[in-house]
């Protein structure tokens, strides 16, 4: 279905991860529960500490990244047998939505052709060295998730995206047995939509019920990887395509985006104990200043 005709050996796939430290998949158990906005917000978050980022929308049938990006109307470039990702904030991106022209046309593909153009977008894209590659996955546990653990050979960690209500949780707990068929790690669980500050007198409101994503973690023994509020200025810029971090830096839920990527560095660093947070400084063994005895 591709405009950009182009092939992918399984070997091209892996050169191009070796060249990416983290390779993060965001999953939800349903839809509209914030995933690609929480994906979005993670890798702005995290370029605008500095890291490489690069953000693959593996949602084929309904990408919302060039949307998120203010991209709606961009096609992808092709040199050779290389696709360039387009970039905003800094982010590197790629989107079914980048490989046709009209953004109304829908992309009519099933479980081969899937697989092979989620190929495409993780071994024909310059993605060049990275920090971190977020890749949103449609919700569910379908055709796409499964392709893109495949042809990693397996990311670095999943982060599952819920909102509080018991609807939403019975979901993720797909997500989860998903993940540890696959010996996907879960990194953790973001509630967003956690809940609504009234704006008068600033008293927070259960709007989804309250706590439903930290019951899951304390279930599964899964780490709680933070509360993003309900903000209409999140929805706003989404929508617009801007910058949510930039515009509202100071909001209680861009905070909350910071602190998720805090959380979701912890917890990497739990993982891969010899990356950089490693304290060599006072013990050897120990993986972290967060975990290690000594300067805990
Ligand atoms: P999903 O990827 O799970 O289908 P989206 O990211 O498309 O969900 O979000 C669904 C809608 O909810 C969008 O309109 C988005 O702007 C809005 N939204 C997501 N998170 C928040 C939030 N924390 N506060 C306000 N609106 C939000």
């Amino acid at each position: 279905m591709s405009e950009c005709e182009v092939t992918t050996e399984p070997s091209a796939i892996a050169l191009r991860m070796q060249q990416i430290k983290h390779k993060l998949v965001v999953l939800s158990g349903k839809g509209g529960v914030g995933k690609s906005t929480v994906a979005a917000n993670l890798a702005r978050s995290m370029s605008a500490k500095g890291f490489k980022v690069g953000l693959l929308d593996a949602d084929i049938h309904g990408p919302s990244i060039p949307t998120l990006f203010n991209l709606a109307d961009s096609t992808a470039k092709q040199f050779g047998n290389e696709l360039i990702p387009l970039e905003a904030d800094d982010i590197k991106l790629m989107s079914s939505g980048f490989l046709i022209a009209d953004p109304d046309q829908a992309v009519i593909v099933r479980g081969p052709m899937k697989n092979k153009l989620l190929g495409q977008m993780l071994g024909d894209v310059d993605w060049g060295e990275l920090d971190y590659l977020i890749i949103d996955c449609p919700p569910g546990t379908g055709d796409e998730p499964l392709a893109i653990c495949q042809h990693i050979d397996l990311p670095d960690g999943a982060i599952v995206v819920t909102t509080p209500q018991e609807v939403a949780a019975a979901d993720v707990r797909k997500s989860i047995q998903f993940c540890r068929k696959l010996d996907l790690p879960i990194l953790g669980i973001i509630q967003n939509m956690s809940q609504f500050s009234c704006p008068k007198c600033g008293e927070p409101i259960y709007l989804f019920g309250k706590d439903g994503g930290r019951r899951i973690c304390e279930k599964f023994n899964l780490a709680f990887l933070g509360d993003i509020p309900i903000d209409p200025a999140v929805g706003v810029s989404g929508d617009a395509g801007e910058c949510f971090l930039k515009k509202h830096a100071d909001s209680t839920t861009a905070q909350a985006f910071q602190s998720a990527v805090e959380q979701i560095d912890m917890a990497l660093k739990r993982q891969h104990p010899t990356d950089e947070g490693e304290c060599d400084s006072c013990c050897s063994g120990c993986s972290s200043s967060e975990t290690c005895p000594t300067h805990a």
